[in-house]
C-alpha cells in the first residue's frame, strides 16, 4: 500500500495547485492504464526517489484509490472509488474524466488534487489558485497552456474541459496548437510532482 505525508506544509496564504499532489486522468489514459480490470501503483518521484505512492484499481466505470495518509503522526488507510466518465472527442476516440469524489461535488475533472483533507478532490473543492506569484518554469508552461486555450476559445484553466476547433481555423493549426498545449500541460504537471515535498 502506498503512503503519503512526509510532513508537507502548504505555503502561507492561499494554497496553490503546485502545493498539492495531482493525479491526471489524461496521463493514465495516455499510458493505457484505464482498461478494466487492472491494478497498479502510481508514484510521485523526485531525483529518482519515490516521494509518495498510491495503489489504483481500475474497474469498469471507476478507479479505486488506496493509500495511507499521514496526519498528526498517524497513518490512516484510505480506500474509496473515484467515478470515471468518458466523453466523445472531436479528434476521435474518447476522453476520460474523473468525477470529483468529494461529497456533493461530482464535477468532471481531468486533474484531482490531494489536499489537507487527505482525500483527492477537484480544484474547485480545494479552491486552488494557480501560483501566479511564482515566475517558475512550471508556471510559464501553465501560462503558455492558458494562452493556447484562449486562442482556441476554450477559456483559461487546464483543469477545465477542452473544446473543439474554432471556426475558420485550419486543422493543421489546431493540430500544432494541440501538440504545444499537451507539452505545456505535461511540463507543468511534471514540475508539480517534482516539487512535492520540497520547501520552496
Ligand atoms: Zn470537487
Amino acid at each position: 500500500m502506498g503512503g503519503i505525508g512526509s510532513g508537507r506544509r502548504s505555503q502561507i496564504g492561499k494554497d496553490t495547485t503546485s502545493d498539492y499532489l495531482s493525479l491526471d486522468v489524461r496521463r493514465l489514459q495516455r499510458d493505457g492504464l484505464l482498461t478494466p480490470v487492472r491494478s497498479f501503483s502510481w508514484n510521485w518521484s523526485r531525483n529518482s526517489r519515490i516521494e509518495a505512492s498510491i495503489q489504483i484499481r481500475i474497474e469498469a466505470d471507476r478507479a479505486i484509490l488506496n493509500y495511507r495518509y499521514r496526519r498528526g503522526g498517524n497513518w490512516r488507510p484510505e480506500e474509496y472509488p473515484v467515478l470515471l466518465d468518458r466523453t466523445g472527442c472531436n479528434f476521435g476516440g474518447q476522453r476520460a474524466w474523473f468525477r470529483c469524489p468529494a461529497r456533493d461535488c461530482g464535477r468532471r475533472a481531468a486533474v484531482i488534487y490531494l489536499g489537507g483533507s487527505g482525500i483527492f478532490a477537484c480544484r474547485q473543492c480545494y479552491q486552488l489558485v494557480y501560483a501566479c506569484q511564482r515566475e517558475s518554469k512550471d508556471y510559464r508552461a501553465l501560462r503558455r497552456a492558458d494562452r493556447i486555450r484562449e486562442r482556441l476559445g476554450w477559456g483559461a484553466g487546464i483543469a477545465n474541459a477542452e473544446g473543439g476547433k474554432p471556426k475558420g481555423m485550419h486543422w493543421r493549426t489546431l493540430d500544432r496548437l494541440m501538440v504545444q498545449y499537451e507539452e505545456s500541460v505535461g511540463e507543468f504537471l511534471a514540475g508539480t510532482a517534482r516539487r512535492f515535498g520540497l520547501p520552496e
